[in-house]
């Protein structure tokens, strides 16, 4: 007789696998490493996938990415680059308030191909002060205003044709030598950019000057950016079409007086920052906040437990997000034994929350695409980054050389050297400290270096891209369907034994060149 059984035709297919329920049911803590997600069904292209995810109860983003309010990470720039993605990016509060709120504004400022900030000199400087200016920002060509700075008279501008035949050290004042105003063409405020590429590429010239009806200086176009221009149809805008931009603020009385510049400045959301935000002044902090900006969004935490998430979610948060001690620099459970293996964490977290519509960011602890897409598979409605983020060229900070690698320094906001910054009245330390008496500082995280990594802008479509192919293999024509596959049971999971993990990383090749796109 035949050892197997027949079992009518194909519908009978074995149960294979576990649910979501069942890999979290043991107890264990487990970490993106631990589990497998199972192939589903293919009946779609990856590029339909639909990634479109609430980042709050009122804020959805086309890519669920989110860069981390890390000193070495999100401020303005890396914002633009995240928002212009699809993602958004959250401004670190290491730094005074004025200077935050500043970084806010700068994004909701920003208009894609328009430089707000140029360089500028006055009539009065030298050409030698040219020459030291291309040295540290790599471009010929300046507007000349009458007091240096942007929102001034423009009176002219000088570009590296002007300053060619000239030493570097010539003491020749800007005035002789600048193209004057009358000679210039510019366009006026308000242009749309099309019709300033248009204008540009007609004159013939680097620059296009954009001033206002007295004639001051408002943006500048640069036939550069402009080659490289590209389209972003997925960035994130708020309702008056400019980008949407978060910010992390303490809980310290001293934070409303930040979160007032900040909100002037025009913050879509802001991100509670504490290491364990389940604690009496962040919930004192959320009430206020919804009492005083009941329109403002508020991502409170972090927690890893629903116990933490249910006494924010009571106070009135719009988000959480979730982690503690799985950061790439983190030494937290090291040192205060607290915290929760990241998988689990967002796993609890997010089934918890789910209830009450409030969505989960899955923070720390992503190293790769496939920890996005297990992030989102656990019920994470967007995952936070700091590492897969710091050592591209928006993260904050210049490139140095150690044995001959290109690196950018990246830091734990609970490192000592970050909790030591001058002028940020204490901002990193308030994360990992409630009372205000602390005084030994006792360190969270370790101060390191991340190689180079290029721009942001070809490497978060690379991110998006993966997380649809991820998507793909597993069945799931959108996040949302991801999501529900997962608490429907129809999403299937393994756990990996330390050798499946061996099995499933590189293994028995004597060299190899790892380049991920
Ligand atoms: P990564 O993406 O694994 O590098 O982790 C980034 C996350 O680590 C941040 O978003 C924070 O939640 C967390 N974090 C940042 N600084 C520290 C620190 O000094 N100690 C512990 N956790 C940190």
């Amino acid at each position: 007789m035949a050892d197997y059984l027949i079992c009518g035709g194909t519908s009978y297919v074995p149960e294979d696998g576990n649910t979501g329920a069942q890999l979290f049911s043991t107890g264990e803590g487990l970490t993106y490493h631990d589990f497998i997600i199972l192939p589903g069904f293919i009946d779609f292209t990856a590029e339909e996938v639909d990634l479109t995810s609430a980042l709050t109860k009122k804020i959805s983003l086309k890519a669920p990415l989110v860069s981390s309010p890390m000193d070495t990470v999100t401020e303005s720039e890396m914002a633009v680059a995240m928002a212009l993605c699809g993602g958004i990016g959250i401004i670190h509060h290491n730094c005074s308030p004025e200077t935050q709120a500043q970084e806010v504004m700068k994004v909701k400022k920003y208009k894609h191909g328009f430089i707000r900030d140029p360089v500028c000199l006055t009539p009065h400087h030298r050409v030698s002060d040219v020459f030291d200016v291309k040295k540290s920002h790599g471009f010929g060509g300046i507007p000349i205003t009458e007091d240096g700075k942007m929102g001034t008279r423009l009176l002219g501008i000088v570009t590296s044709r002007d300053i060619d035949f000239l030493e570097p050290n010539s003491d020749k004042l800007l005035s002789e030598i600048m193209t004057p105003f009358d000679d210039l063409v510019t366009a006026p405020a308000g242009v749309s950019l099309d019709k300033a590429n248009e204008i540009l590429q007609r004159s013939k010239k680097g620059k296009l000057p954009i001033t206002n009806e007295h004639g001051e200086l408002v943006a500048l176009i640069a036939r550069t950016d402009l080659k490289k221009s590209r389209n972003f149809p997925n960035a994130s805008y708020d309702a008056n079409n400019q980008l949407l931009v978060g910010a992390a603020i303490g809980t310290r009385e001293t934070d409303k007086h930040r979160l007032e510049l900040l909100v002037n400045a025009g913050v879509d959301v802001v991100v509670l920052d504490s290491s364990q935000g389940n604690s009496i002044y962040q919930i004192n902090l959320i009430r206020y906040i919804k009492n005083t900006y009941p329109e403002l969004q508020i991502v409170g935490g972090n927690v890893v437990t629903a116990a933490q998430a249910k006494n924010l979610i009571d106070a009135g948060v719009d988000g959480l997000r979730v982690g503690m001690g799985s950061g790439s620099i983190c030494i937290t459970q090291e040192v205060m034994a607290v915290g929760r293996p990241q998988a689990t964490a967002v796993y609890k977290v997010a089934e918890y929350a789910r209830r009450f519509g409030v969505p989960v960011m899955a923070d720390g602890g992503i190293a790769s695409v496939g920890h996005i897409i297990k992030a989102l598979a656990l019920g994470a409605s967007t995952v936070m980054m700091g590492s897969m983020l710091a050592g591209t060229s928006e993260a904050p900070g210049e490139y140095f050389f150690s044995n001959g690698v290109r690196l950018k320094k990246y830091r734990g906001m609970g490192s000592l050297e970050a909790m030591d910054r001058k002028d940020t009245q204490g901002a990193a330390a308030d994360r990992y400290f409630h009372g205000e008496g602390d005084r030994i500082k006792v360190a969270q995280g370790v101060s390191g270096s991340i190689v180079d990594k290029g721009s942001i802008l070809r490497f978060l479509p690379y991110l998006v891209c993966g997380i649809q192919h991820g998507c793909q293999d597993i069945g799931a024509k959108s996040c949302s369907m991801l999501r529900s596959m997962m608490y429907a049971g129809e999403l299937k999971f393994e756990k990996r034994t330390v050798s499946a993990q061996r099995e499933g990383n590189v293994h028995s090749l004597f060299n190899y060149e790892k380049r991920l796109f």
